[in-house]
């Protein structure tokens, strides 16, 4: 039974979208079970039809992930999604794009999934998807995974993760590996047009002809061009003997333009597409045309490829292709922390570090682990805004952007590190009721029994004196008695009822009720150029019962210590004070 024409669109229209949703490919099961959806009136005919509606969805799946979108913005524009339009949050500094037309911007967040992703990939991808809700834009997310030896499934993933995280959310999601044949087709018809040449020469030769500023044999003729692209596609090279170059000018001031690689032949399993392909573009190629065919309009990097911005738009005119606004920004670093995947990755390897959310790095497991909140992060980065200015801003700004959050939703409570014991002659057993914050109620509160003996923090306990009157936060004041040396208790007595502004006032545990318990601390991972063998500090001490009741991932706060993220019952990890 062959389709009519309104069930033929019908089902065109949710198999293109369901392929643009899904990387290019359209799953029959999921169009069929949309289509019947709206059309219930065939469920029991389904069958009758399902050879046609396979066809249809084989026809579209053949198509390239380019050609799925213009064929869904002319079946059905109306389904081709835009950002919704929200201004960004207040204190943001984000200019506007020069040239943008309102429902006409497309960004582009481009990670090589090669590493974790990280805050540096968190400031790129909130400044791409707010200018794409700014115009009622589309943000796109396109893993740049060109480099079978260095890109693996897992990286793919936690970048996905990382970036639901933090809430940006993709109104398309690509590989550049999809459209891995398209790039080969650019690639050769580059050098058809006399714009790209394979080149043969060893490594160490063109790298010191690219100094010298002069052109090597392969450049000059166009036929030998010609005669080597198919061997160069095919199998007659091997690795390192053979790249595709792009045209340039060898002696170019901008040394990007000295014929850079344009293709290169990789061995090795792709995690998306295996050993099936050998021929591998660069990301100098690699971007601009898939910029184009994507209908970027804005593509946004980061400064250090400015050099390579020539290159870039030489591709695309040579070729023909449209061409992006090309903005740059500055890339975020921090003192004392590596951002950079290429610095991080040997701490992996080399074992300094065990894991990738480890709380003294900036990827943003870690940022996630340590309690920081991905609306400070966003807030953070659109403070900032898109300088080009290569001043590290402090890590305190994010720090204050964090506590601004977590500070009225976070209970207090009490930890003492390095604890010293001290008795209170004559107190009596009581329960005593604490409030979980000093202003909003709504936190509760928590039980603790007290009896006479108590520990305070090491750091408060050298201090004291013979004499010296200060009060146990919440409880009473105490006046110390004795202070004996050598590990022995401290002794004091019930002191006054009054609260004096000058007297200390600090947190305590009780004996009767309270646990061993753990901080981590991470603190700046490189002094200098050295690696800081204490960059996470572990502070041992006691803190409160109730501790262990709190879920892993609650903020809390320890009273005169700092704000901390749950990380089991007796741990926790400090974000900052
Ligand atoms: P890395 O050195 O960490 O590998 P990269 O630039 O090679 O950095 P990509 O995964 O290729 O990493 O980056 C994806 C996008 O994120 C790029 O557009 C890049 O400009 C941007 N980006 C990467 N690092 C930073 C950073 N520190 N600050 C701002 N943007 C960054
Ligand atoms: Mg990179």
């Amino acid at each position: 039974m062959p389709v009519d024409a309104d069930t033929e669109r019908c089902i065109k229209v949710l198999a293109l979208k369901n392929a643009v949703e899904h990387r290019g490919k359209a799953e029959a099961d999921a169009v069929v079970s949309k289509f019947l959806g709206s059309r219930s009136d065939l469920r029991r005919t389904i069958k009758d039809i399902l050879p046609d509606i396979k066809a249809i969805i084989q026809d579209i799946n053949s198509l390239s992930p380019d050609g799925q979108k213009s064929m869904l913005q002319e079946l059905a524009p109306e389904e081709m999604k835009k950002k919704e339009i929200t201004s960004p949050p207040s204190g943001s500094q984000l200019p506007p794009l020069e040239g943008a037309e309102q429902g006409k911007v497309v960004t582009r967040f481009p990670p090589e999934p090669n590493g974790y992703p990280h805050i540096g990939h968190a400031k790129a991808a909130i400044i791409d998807e707010e200018y794409a809700k700014m115009y009622g834009g589309r943000l796109i997310l396109r893993f740049d995974d060109t480099n079978p030896l260095k890109e693996k499934l897992e990286y793919y993933d936690a970048i996905s993760e990382g970036l639901q995280w933090l809430g940006v959310k993709p109104d398309l999601i690509k590989n550049t590996s999809d459209d891995i044949s398209l790039l080969h087709d650019y690639g050769r018809k580059l050098v058809e047009l006399g714009g790209a040449y394979v080149c043969t020469c060893a490594q160490d030769r063109m790298r010191d002809l690219r100094a010298k500023g002069l052109p090597c044999d392969c450049r000059a003729d166009h036929t030998t061009a010609l005669d080597r692209l198919k061997g160069f596609f095919g199998t007659l090279y091997d690795q390192n003997q053979a790249v595709m170059r792009f045209k340039g000018d060898m002696s170019d001031q901008n040394t990007a333009m000295r014929d850079p690689t344009l293709f290169r032949i990789i061995e090795g399993d792709h995690p998306k597409l295996g050993g099936s392909v050998r021929i591998w573009p660069t990301y100098d190629f690699a971007a601009p045309i898939e910029d184009s065919v994507d209908g970027v309009t804005h593509a946004m990097r980061t400064k250090e490829y400015e050099l390579r911005n020539a290159l870039y738009f030489a591709i695309l005119d040579r070729l023909g292709l449209r061409k992006p606004a090309m903005i740059e920004f500055s890339r975020l670093e921090f003192e004392g922390v590596p951002v950079s995947k290429r610095k991080l990755r040997p701490l992996i390897d080399n074992g300094t570090i065990k894991s990738w959310d480890d709380p003294r790095l900036p990827t943003l497991a870690a940022f996630k682990k340590r309690g920081f909140l991905p609306e400070a992060i966003r807030k953070f980065v659109l403070s900032l805004g898109i300088t080009l200015a290569e001043t590290k801003p402090p890590f305190e700004t994010l720090e204050a952007f964090n506590r601004k959050i977590i500070d009225p939703i976070s209970p207090r409570l009490f930890f003492v590190k390095d604890p010293v014991e001290v008795r209170v002659r004559g107190a009596r057993e009581q329960e005593v009721t604490l409030k979980n914050h000093p202003t909003d109620a709504s936190l509760g509160s928590r039980r603790v029994r007290a009896g006479d003996t108590f520990f305070i923090a090491g750091e408060d306990a050298v201090h004291l004196k013979v004499g010296d009157e200060i009060r146990l936060i919440e409880l009473y004041n105490i006046k110390i008695a004795e202070v004996r040396n050598s590990g022995a208790p401290l002794v004091a007595e019930i002191g006054s009822d009054e609260i004096r502004q000058s007297m200390p006032k600090i947190q305590w545990t009780a004996k009767d009720d309270m646990i061993d318990y753990n901080v981590m601390i991470p603190k700046q991972l490189y002094i200098g150029d050295d690696y800081n063998t204490n960059s996470l500090e572990v502070a041992k001490g006691f803190a409160e019962s109730y501790a262990a009741t709190l879920k892993p991932d609650t903020h809390i706060q320890f009273v005169r210590f700092g704000f901390c993220r749950i990380d089991d019952g007796y741990t926790s990890i400090m974000s900052h004070r």
